[in-house]
């Protein structure tokens, strides 16, 4: 199954629900994902379980609720744009998210 880049997860986080109020769910999450491009031309579902967690892990995600398939959360912090200092690439961290590697070129930013 093919993998959802985080930094993607991360843009559509902050474009959309970037409030610590708000509550969104992966289901949402999917429904923007499949507005892009890269992702609308394929045909396997989207995996993106594991980059959710991974960002549960960081201190992004604060979980608030499961039904079934569905998983509902709430931003502990807000998101900011954050530059890496070595490729240039710009994506979305929460300021409370330690030692996050870029997700272009892998340096510590
Ligand atoms: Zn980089």
């Amino acid at each position: 199954m093919p993998n959802v880049g985080s930094h993607d997860i991360r843009k559509i986080i902050f474009d959309n629900f970037n409030d610590t109020d708000v509550r969104f769910s992966n289901d949402e999450i999917l429904g923007y994902l499949n507005q892009i491009d890269k992702y609308k031309e394929l045909d396997d579902v989207l995996d993106f379980g594991d980059a959710l967690l991974e960002m549960e892990k960081s201190g992004m995600l604060r979980p608030i609720a499961q039904n079934f398939n569905t998983r509902y959360y709430r931003l502990w912090n807000t998101l900011e744009q954050a530059t890496c200092k070595a490729c240039g690439f710009s994506t979305y961290f929460a300021p409370n998210e330690e030692g996050e590697a870029c997700p272009q070129c892998g340096a510590k930013m």
